[in-house]
């Protein structure tokens, strides 16, 4: 069997997600990291009127320079009266302008002789921020499908919005495998043991995904305990996640458990890390078979299963952003597969470089701990020093 493209594999795999109507209405303060349900508008202006962008003075702009009687003083939160003609308003920043100012002057700049005031010339609107500058009525604040940061929650709130409609979320079963697996906070290791890294990189993962994660567990290398949580978690959980066992080896007893109860599809994938992918449904339920390999299992699950749970959840996914950066490094040899080497950045600017994390190994979760993003390279191209790269961030893979 060949080596598929990801672009290739990515294409086949997401034509299967078709998203879940089953939607909730939650807090704001709920919401980090859930996908929207429905476009939201605004209803309101922001702000909702002219307030002042400064402690100052407000004024008609006619009226200054000159000295002024100071004939009210407007605090944030406060209702102003009309401006008296020929005065000046004390006002603070966040205040709403009385009717007849059109300018605010900055303390600073202001002279003060007892219940009067010397100001400078003013522009019109000057420190002045006007009704709807942020958002109009009718303005859209979100999209449906679109993921909710911090600063989008923060923009729902100030339109006085509480709560959204959002996807309800997936419920994805994390279950890996391999007899030499020792769990954290179990003791020490014995000989020929290692610590389980992947069920708890790929339950941050999926967690970090606004999804609820059913805990298949570790499953030693046996046949039959494999098929039978297979079987259990595919009756409680959206879509299988597992790690290890898929590829050819004697102990590898995952692909031919789910083939027993299902179907699925294989693909040695032209990227490096991450070989072997399996995909396919175990009972109906769709399941991805990730490699072993921490970094390998780490960067399929970003790159091949991430899109497909966002999409069949009801999310739009978003390509990863690249960024033109230089090489600090030399890759003398071409490589057969696309490969996404972990990356440092140096410097700034034309002298940023992108220095390797050391081993890149897909064994070595340092490798990707250490790194800022990853550097892209096409099959069969070498890198000198100062070449240009494409190097996704790692908060976006
Ligand atoms: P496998 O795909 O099962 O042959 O595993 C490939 C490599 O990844 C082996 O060195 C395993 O020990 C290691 N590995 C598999 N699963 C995990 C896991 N959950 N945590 C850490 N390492 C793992
Ligand atoms: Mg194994």
């Amino acid at each position: 069997m060949g080596l598929t493209p990801l672009s290739e594999a990515l294409e086949r795999i997401l034509a299967t997600a078709v998203a879940h109507p089953e939607r909730e209405q939650v807090s704001l303060n709920a919401a980090i990291g859930r996908y929207c349900a429905e476009a939201v508008n605004a209803s309101i202006a922001v702000p909702p009127a002219d307030n002042s962008a400064m402690d100052g003075y407000a004024v008609a702009s006619g009226d200054v320079p000159g000295t002024l009687t100071i004939s009210q003083r407007v605090p944030a939160g406060s209702t102003p009266a009309a401006l008296a003609a020929g005065t000046a308003a004390r006002i603070f920043t966040g205040a709403e302008i009385p009717t007849g100012a059109d300018a605010v002057i900055l303390q600073e700049d202001a002279t003060l002789a007892s219940d009067r005031v010397s100001l400078p010339a003013a522009q019109p609107g000057q420190h002045i921020r006007r009704r709807g500058d942020d958002i109009q009525p009718g303005d859209q604040l979100v999209a449906e499908g679109q993921r909710l940061r911090a600063q989008d929650i923060g923009l729902l709130a100030s339109v006085g919005i509480d709560t959204i409609s959002v996807f309800a979320p997936l419920n994805v079963a994390v279950l890996t495998t391999g007899d030499e697996l020792r769990e954290p906070g179990s003791g020490a290791l014995a000989s020929g043991q290692i610590y389980n890294s992947n069920r708890f990189s790929l339950t941050a993962q999926i967690r970090a995904l606004g999804m609820t994660v059913v805990d298949g567990g570790n499953l030693p290398d046996d046949p039959e305990q494999i098929g039978d949580a297979l079987e259990r978690v595919a009756e409680a959980a959206d879509c299988i996640v597992t790690a290890g066992g898929v590829s050819v080896g004697e102990e590898d007893h995952v692909r031919g458990q789910i083939e027993e109860r299902g179907a699925l599809d294989v693909w040695k994938l032209a990227i490096k890390p991450g070989k072997p992918l399996a995909f396919g449904q175990v009972c109906g339920t769709p399941i991805f078979g990730l490699p072993g390999n921490p970094v390998s299992a780490f960067v399929t699950f970003a790159l091949v299963a991430k899109p497909w749970l966002i999409r069949r959840q009801g999310g739009v996914v978003v390509p990863s952003p690249r960024f033109p950066v230089k090489a600090g490094f030399a890759l003398p040899r071409p490589g057969t597969r696309e490969e996404f080497l972990r990356v440092t950045l140096s410097g700034a600017g034309e002298a940023m470089r992108a220095h390797l994390t050391g081993s890149q190994s897909s064994a070595v979760m340092t490798s990707l701990s250490e790194a800022d993003g990853v550097a892209v390279i096409a099959p069969g191209t070498t890198v000198a020093e100062g070449d240009w790269l494409e190097v996704i961030p790692l908060s976006a893979l």
